[in-house]
């Protein structure tokens, strides 16, 4: 009907109509729709609110980020709809439980946060854990929830919002790692840690375009020859000051910032670049290149890895790309499509740190895997503890059964050569045959462990000429 002829009554109401399903849709938009608390988005805005108004009045405010312990073992052995259940119940206690205008908020997973303008934060925090691990009844079981909570106060620690959520966040990490199941409020050692973060930071973004990241090599032998068969490109931070830096220095908060997939980028073309002749000369079969899962939960990962591979002198069948367990566990189905399409081409993939973790052997049967590392901490205990021993026997049995190439990682000692030599392991690295070094280091080497073993037959060939 055209709006000339509506009556004014029925246009009013149609009016409000709509009005009314505006202001649904933006209170659905902003609401958690398991726990009815108002999601990330809603929080982050009640939260700059929330300070602005504090700064007007000269106020304190402070972040409890909350987080529920071991909630994924929770959804492991009840199930989602049980994890569901929990959460819908801590939800309804954060909000039964405000004191004095606070907001509570649902920031996604098992995370929650409350905006509190609590005097003694310790003891709302003391408060809010006694009431979120008090026990409930799912599904007829009693499940008694732990909780950590990580606080930072305005402007004591922070004043904007978002060094306030972090700040909070760096509390609940530390609590978190020292076991949950507490508090902990950001202080002058997170402040240190945080200026260390930040000069890294700052050091990081200019060292990566400066090249002063670089692919280092360690050698991957034949347990039966001890010829070099393959490498692993390790990267290494020849830092200005600090000099030489490993990855436990700068991979983990090159994740965090999201730098990690330019690292990666910089250390593949280079060390591309160098090994390429090696493989051409027959040195080594294959170079072997570790990525981080944060490269993985990019879906064009494998699809850009083999763009930057063609533009590289390296054959795909010479590339291994090594990724650990904990990606296949985040995200199967992308983590299928990865291996299967970067398969496709020819590259191998080894599956990482294999025994730390789940050791997923389900996945080595539905994913095409070529090679399974066994860890250091197994390859460690070998020859000393019988059961690791058995173990170790048993994976490597399973591995030939299942046509896996099995390569034991850190071999430090001629005794634990010797135990997986005996039980068929075909590759080893590790200090026992050489450390990680640079490009022009593992050239010589290289070359010196080709010129020995062309000058001295294998050990077999000459016992059998002197047998004869
Ligand atoms: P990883 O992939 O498990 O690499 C093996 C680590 O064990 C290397 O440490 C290597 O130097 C060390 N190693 C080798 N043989 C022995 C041994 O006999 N004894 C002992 N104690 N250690 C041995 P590194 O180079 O410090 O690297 C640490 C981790 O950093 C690597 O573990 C890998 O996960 C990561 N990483 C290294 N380079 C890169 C990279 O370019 N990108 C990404 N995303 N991660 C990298
Ligand atoms: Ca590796
Ligand atoms: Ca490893």
């Amino acid at each position: 009907m055209p709006i000339s002829r509506t009556r004014p009554d029925e246009l009013a109401r149609r009016v409000a109509e709509l009005e009314a399903e505006r202001e649904l849709t933006l209170r659905l938009a902003q609401t958690d729709s398991l726990t009815g608390l108002p999601n990330r988005g809603a929080f982050t805005s009640e939260l700059c609110t929330r300070l602005e108004a504090a700064r007007a009045q000269d106020r304190r405010v402070a972040l409890f980020i909350i987080d529920l312990d071991r909630f994924k073992h929770l959804n492991d052995t009840l199930g989602h709809h049980a994890g569901d259940l929990l959460l819908a119940e801590m939800g309804e206690r954060l909000r039964a439980g405000a004191q004095g205008g606070e907001v509570s908020a649902r920031l996604g997973g098992d995370e929650f946060a409350v905006i509190s303008e609590a005097e003694d934060v310790g003891a709302r925090a003391r408060r809010l854990l006694s009431r979120l691990t008090q026990p409930l009844s799912i599904y007829g079981r009693v499940v008694s929830p732990s909780a950590s909570v990580g606080v930072a106060v305005y402007p004591d620690d922070a004043c904007d919002a978002s060094d306030l959520q972090r700040f909070a966040d760096m509390a609940l990490y530390r609590v978190k790692t020292r076991g949950g199941r507490r508090w902990s409020v950001f202080d002058a050692e997170l402040r240190a840690e945080n200026e260390r973060r930040q000069t890294l930071e700052t050091e990081l973004r200019r060292a990566i375009p400066a090249g002063e990241i670089e692919p280092w090599f360690q050698p991957v032998v034949d347990s039966a020859t001890g010829r070099v068969t393959g490498v692993e490109v390790l990267a290494r931070w020849n830092h200005p000051e600090q000099g030489l830096l490993t990855p436990a220095a700068f991979v983990p908060i090159a994740e965090e910032l999201g730098l990690i997939g330019q690292i990666d980028q910089a250390v593949f073309d280079t060390a591309c670049a160098r090994a390429a002749p090696w493989v051409a000369e027959g040195l080594i079969e294959s170079i072997s290149c570790n990525v981080s899962p944060r490269d993985l939960l990019d879906p064009a990962f494998s699809r850009k890895l083999i763009r930057r591979l063609s533009r590289t002198a390296l054959p795909a069948t010479a590339l291994t790309v090594e990724i650990t367990e904990t990606f296949l566990l985040q995200d199967l189905a992308l983590a299928r499509r990865h291996i299967e399409r970067l398969a496709a081409k020819g590259v191998r993939i080894a599956l990482d740190d294999f025994g730390t973790g789940y050791s997923n052997v389900r996945a080595l049967m539905n994913l095409p895997i070529h090679t399974v590392k066994l860890d250091r901490s197994l390859i460690e205990a070998v020859g000393r503890d019988v059961r690791v021993s058995k173990l170790v026997t048993t994976m490597l049995h399973a591995a030939r059964s299942l046509d896996v190439r099995i390569v034991a990682e850190g071999v430090e000692e001629a005794a634990q050569a010797a135990f997986l030599r005996a039980a068929g392991c075909e590759r080893m690295q590790g200090y026992l045959f050489a450390r990680p070094m640079p490009a022009d280091a593992m050239e010589n080497h290289l070359r010196e462990s080709a010129e020995g073993l062309a000058a001295a037959p294998a050990a077999p060939v000459l016992a059998r000429r002197r047998r004869a």
